[in-house]
């Protein structure tokens, strides 16, 4: 993970870096640090912990830097623990690097340059690139870099100063991503575009291997044979705003706040006559009509996203789904085939296992569309179709948006493949096409209440573990509620179908813990009643999250919660938003850092 960012320019650097590594933290806070040209050395300043914890404390001690260029890191770790002296930049005086990616043969180049003469300080892979690229650097900056980066393997995005060369900065990327950042008299580098969204829209993509000259003035591409190469800018459509709080106390509520809107941007562009129109990706009926398998893959929320897919597609089109976790997919030899499609599921589009899944089952021949938020990540170019969610930059690490618009698309994809199919007619599709659209208005109403939430959180703020329960489409959402809640407020929770307690895991249940039923599909509701019941007799205190106009039989339910209703089938978009809310409070509640959950980063682009 990581967030790498650089400037050259005329201004005095260090608050720049700093305010652009603020906007990476999410990728990472283990620890921060810049590197800046202060006369003719190159000075570092790095500390473990967040940026206003460490490293600006340690700026402070300095003193004013005046330096106009330098590189600045956030890290998250993945070889050597948080500390000071693992923290980026690294290097040795000549030359000094910014890292992110894993380097998988940092052990041997280690064992060669110490037998060269080389000392190591840290425990990182990342000290064995500064010490290579030292290694390689005969006076020429772009050598050094193709020598190094032909010896290195694994992932890298590398922001690189060498002291001879005084208010540049090189940079070169393979599998983590880096952005080059045009400004007026003024050059950046970022991991992503929302670091320098201040300063200016337009951008170059690095491409794989391609390494940049930057000066103030200007960027100089190079391939690996040291040949120039012309590349196209990009302007950014995101807005400062987006990646601002904007008056909420966090990113997370901001962006629960903007699910209506993100909503209804990924879903209008692909409605035509009433009807889901997929022409934008080359995704034909033809295609859809004959794929005899869908394989939707991702990680965390995305593949919980994936899970609706699953039961949403398989119902309403009756064709096989299957869904997989990315990290497993990719070694699990899947039985693919070239009459396949392969969705791959990813908000950064970086996701290093997603990633991997994608050229997996590119290799196997068979269709990939990717289902991507950042535009022009490298899932979104890797893949042989891409459909965006255009949700707009998502900054909490707890992913809200993003997992509502993913899941959104799973509803267009579930009734594009039903109607070409023959499953379902065109009026069917004309209305279920049309409940969709005024989706955006229901979870907007789900916001506007939001003490029954700040109620239930007051309620689960001190227990030790949870369950979610909840059966078919109410169990796929389960899963999302359970993970918004463990991994932003720290108490253990797990999902469970409902029906599937009774099997073991409803021994862990005593007197007062708390349970979390999803309950609003209408066939399934007794059923789910009768397992509450079960939990309820042995002690359980339950928040029933149903739809409004639900009848509960009296004594069954401690906290119930009403959501606005639609059909069944949709309940998942509007469902979701209390369970969303519930973990958001708690974790306030809990006095919790909601937008840096502990040991997280955002986009896990390491495996
Ligand atoms: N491997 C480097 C480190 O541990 C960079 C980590 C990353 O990009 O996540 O410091």
């Amino acid at each position: 993970m990581c967030g790498i960012v650089g400037y050259v320019g005329n201004e005095a650097c260090e608050k720049i870096l700093v305010n652009a590594l603020k906007k990476l933290e999410y990728r990472g806070y283990d620890s921060a640090g810049i590197a800046v040209f202060e006369g003719d050395r190159i000075k570092t300043v790095k500390a473990k912990g967040k940026i206003d914890e460490g490293l600006a404390v340690k700026l402070g001690e300095v003193g004013e830097l005046t330096a106009v260029s330098g590189i600045g890191h956030t890290r998250w770790a993945t070889h050597g623990e948080p500390s000071d002296i693992n923290s980026h930049p690294i290097g040795n005086g000549r030359v000094s690097i910014v890292h992110n990616g894993i380097i998988e043969n940092y052990r041997k180049i280690k064992e060669y340059l110490i037998s060269k003469g080389y000392g190591f300080e840290s425990e990182t892979d990342t000290e064995t690139v500064a010490k290579l690229l030292d290694y390689n650097y005969a006076g020429n900056p772009i050598d050094a870099v193709i020598s190094t980066v032909s010896e290195i393997e694994g992932a890298y995005a590398l922001g690189i100063m060498f002291r001879d060369f005084k208010n540049k900065i090189f940079a070169v990327r393979k599998e983590s991503p880096l952005i080059v950042g045009v400004g007026k008299g003024e050059m950046f580098i970022a991991s992503d575009v929302t670091a320098i969204l201040e300063h200016t829209k337009e951008y170059y993509l690095l491409e794989e291997n391609e390494i940049a000259e930057i000066s103030k003035d200007g960027v100089v591409f190079y391939d690996l044979h040291k040949n120039e190469i012309e590349k196209e800018l990009q302007i950014a459509d995101w807005d400062i705003a987006a990646a601002e709080k904007g008056g909420f106390k966090h990113f997370m509520l901001k962006e629960i706040f903007e699910q209506p809107d993100s909503l209804k941007k990924t879903i209008l562009p692909r409605i035509k006559n009433g009807l889901v129109d997929f022409s934008e990706c080359g995704l034909t009926d033809e295609k859809l009509k004959n794929y005899k398998h869908i394989y939707l893959v991702g990680c965390g929320s995305a593949m919980h996203a994936g899970t609706v897919g699953k039961y949403l597609i398989e119902g309403l089109a009756r064709t096989p789904v299957i869904v997989d976790i990315a990290s497993e997919f990719r070694y699990r030899s899947p039985l693919l085939t070239a009459e396949d499609l392969v969705v791959v599921i990813s908000q950064s589009g970086e996701t290093a296992d997603t990633k991997a899944a994608l050229h997996l089952a590119n290799d196997t021949g068979c269709d990939t569309l990717a289902i991507v938020n950042v535009v022009g990540s490298t899932i979104a170019r890797d893949a042989k179709m891409v459909m965006y969610t255009l949700a707009g930059p998502e900054i909490s690490v707890c992913s809200t948006k993003a997992y509502m618009v993913q899941t959104a698309f799973m509803y267009l994809l579930a009734f594009k493949v039903a109607f070409v199919r023959g499953r379902i007619d065109e009026a069917e599709c004309k209305a279920l096409v049309s409940e969709l659209l005024e989706i955006p208005e229901k979870v907007k109403r789900c916001t506007e209440s939001l003490e029954q939430y700040q109620y239930v959180a007051s309620n689960l703020m001190s227990a030790q573990s949870l369950l979610y329960i909840g059966r078919g489409l109410d169990y796929a959402l389960s899963m999302e509620g359970s993970l918004k809640l463990k991994e932003i407020s720290y108490i253990h929770s797990e999902s469970y179908a409902a029906g599937e307690l009774k099997h073991g895991t409803i021994s862990l249940i005593e007197e007062g813990m708390p349970v979390i039923a999803v309950a609003t599909q209408t066939e399934l509701f007794a059923k789910m009643q009768s397992n509450i019941k079960e939990v309820k007799s042995r002690g359980a205190k339950v928040c029933m999250v149903c739809s409004e106009g639900t009848v509960i039989e009296e004594g069954v339910v401690d906290y119930p919660v009403f959501i606005p209703k639609t059909r069944d089938l949709l309940m998942p978009l509007v469902a979701v938003v209390p369970l969303q809310l519930i973990a958001y409070y708690t974790a306030v509640l809990r006095d919790c850092d909601v937008d840096h959950p502990k040991n997280l980063a955002k986009s896990v682009t390491v495996e």
